[in-house]
């Protein structure tokens, strides 16, 4: 059974001390059945990391990192490390993101690189997937999927995929306000499971976590979270705020409980 992941992507908001006042807010909000139903995981910026692992020793939360580069050490000014990560003590780290990816010049071949590194250090990669809107206007939606995926997972075994994490995140959705429709993230998130059943076999498809992203909310959480492919969701502008973090958590459960033995 693959347990619901709600990840927080705080981009580039939150100092570390504010960081560390967010974190105690979101652990006198949420309560244990919460937490024992969907794991919960937030990525501030690499130098709010330290003390957001301080924060949140004990708390069940885990830690994320929002990239990283793919060399283990060396003269790569401004760039961190998967060991770093670790030492800092993430579990999870995003990789992809439309926003690295259209900012920075990401390439699927660099997204490669970072999610080969971060398995071989022992993070989670969250590999970021998803269509412009100008490839969906276009009917490009699957074969951008696809390319991202091919391309993504490149040499990468059917065990080391069973332990990734993928979101799925329309980009036309991500800071908008505007969320995929309930038959747009069930489409797409079928879709990417099928391509990895047809290319890394059963036993990946069925292990590996597909969080769907881009304008999560607590109003449309609960729709979203009950599809049966959605594992989780990687949640930027509502998770700053530790209310609506939480209502989303909370969407999660609810969402986890009336599917109870019905979800794979
Ligand atoms: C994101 O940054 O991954 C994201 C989905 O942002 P938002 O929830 O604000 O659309």
């Amino acid at each position: 059974m693959r347990r619901l992941l709600i990840a927080g992507n705080w981009k580039m908001c939150k100092t570390g001390r504010e960081a560390v006042a967010f974190v105690e807010a979101v652990r006198r909000l949420l309560t244990a059945q919460q937490l024992e139903a969907v794991e919960v995981a937030i990525c501030p910026s690499f130098v709010a990391l330290t003390e957001t692992a301080h924060a949140l020793k004990g708390s069940g939360i885990a830690l994320g990192a929002q990239d990283l580069y793919w060399e283990p050490e060396g003269a790569y000014t401004g760039e961190v490390s998967a060991t770093m990560l670790m030492a800092a003590g993430c579990q999870y780290v995003i990789i992809g993101h439309s926003e690295r990816r259209q900012s920075f010049h990401e390439t699927d071949a660099t997204v490669n690189r970072k999610v080969k590194a971060a398995l071989a250090a022992g993070l989670t990669p969250i590999m970021c997937i998803g269509e412009t809107l100008e490839e969906r206007d276009r009917n490009q939606t699957f074969t951008v999927l696809e390319r991202q995926l091919a391309q993504g997972l490149a040499g990468l075994s059917a065990p080391q995929v069973s332990q990734m994490v993928m979101a799925y995140e329309p980009v036309w959705a991500i800071g908008t306000g505007r969320n995929a429709t309930s038959a747009q993230a069930d489409e797409a998130h079928r879709m990417i499971r099928g391509w990895i059943k047809e290319h890394l076999g059963g036993d990946a498809a069925e292990h590996v976590r597909l969080q769907y992203g881009g304008s999560v909310k607590p109003e449309n959480a609960g729709e979203l979270l009950s599809l049966p492919d959605v594992d989780g969701a990687l949640v930027g502008g509502a998770s700053l705020d530790p209310s609506s973090f939480a209502a989303i958590i909370e969407a999660g459960r609810k969402a986890v409980s009336a599917h109870a033995g019905g979800r794979t």
